[in-house]
């Protein structure tokens, strides 16, 4: 006769301990969804507000409507960017499945430079662009253009400290043996090696208003995409983010 308590006994800690982990892992992921939404709705949020803003500024001037009426026309387009990741977040959670488009990604990088437009004058970043047509990925629009916008913003906020006539992005998108290749170089403060190895992980940021939510929903987005994120120094001085993502069959 051999004696199976201790066994038995272990087996149901082993088990105990399994479930504890999983709804840790549950609410870790519940806890990343949260605030992932928070930081794709913060944006459009805030370029609602400071372009009504704006408006009510403007008309308490007295000024012509023809000046008012961009304003209110961007509101819009915000609050209808806004409407699109909520109409996302819906048809994720009730499919669980992204939607497959081909995607210009050139396009994209217009739209996403759109949304950064007011920062990027105020501080007087130039932004060179080289991109070629023909670059066209399969996937979700919304979601590529979400991780577009992260690495751009990323390369605005990064030169701060940088000399207003040295504040320069570069924007290249290019096709090599069925890849598709996009790099966002910036002339900002670059990474330190002792937090490279965190940058992707959820909530880590070195900014006070940081949410460091950016990079890691950049990185699953494009890993969805079977792609790649990954990021190097700039031999200029500065930082290049590059997504590596498989061209759309022709
Ligand atoms: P957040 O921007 O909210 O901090 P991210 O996940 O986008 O979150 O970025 C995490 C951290 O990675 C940033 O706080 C910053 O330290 C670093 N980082 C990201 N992009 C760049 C960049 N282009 N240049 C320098 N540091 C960067």
């Amino acid at each position: 006769m051999v004696d199976i308590t201790e066994r038995k006994l272990a087996e149901e800690r082993a088990r105990q301990q399994q479930e504890r982990l999983q709804s840790t892992a549950r609410l870790v992921a519940m806890g990343e969804m949260a605030s992932s939404i928070a930081h794709e709705l913060n944006q459009p949020l805030a370029a609602i507000s400071s372009y009504c803003t704006g408006a009510a500024n403007l008309l308490r001037n007295r000024a012509p409507a023809t000046d008012v009426v961009p304003a209110l026309d961007k509101a819009v387009e915000q609050a209808q960017r806004a409407g699109n990741v909520i109409r996302r977040i819906y048809s994720l959670a009730r499919h669980g499945e992204n939607r497959l488009e081909r995607v210009h990604l050139g396009a994209h990088i217009d739209a996403a430079l759109a949304l950064m437009e007011v920062d990027i004058r105020q501080k007087s970043i130039r932004v060179t662009l080289d991109l070629e047509e023909e670059a066209v990925v399969e996937g979700d629009p919304v979601l590529l253009e979400q991780a577009l916008f992260n690495l751009l913003r990323n390369a605005v906020e990064s030169m701060r400290d940088t000399a207003p006539d040295q504040r320069q992005i570069h924007i290249a998108l290019s096709c090599t043996d069925g890849y598709v290749v996009l790099t966002v170089a910036d002339r900002g403060c670059g990474i330190d090696a002792r937090v490279a190895d965190k940058l992707f992980d959820p909530l880590f940021t070195t900014k006070a208003e940081g949410m460091g939510m950016g990079l890691a929903i950049c990185r699953s987005v494009v890993e969805n995409h079977r792609g790649r994120l990954s990021f190097e120094a700039n031999p200029a001085g500065g930082t290049v983010f590059r997504i590596l993502l498989p061209m759309a069959p022709q």
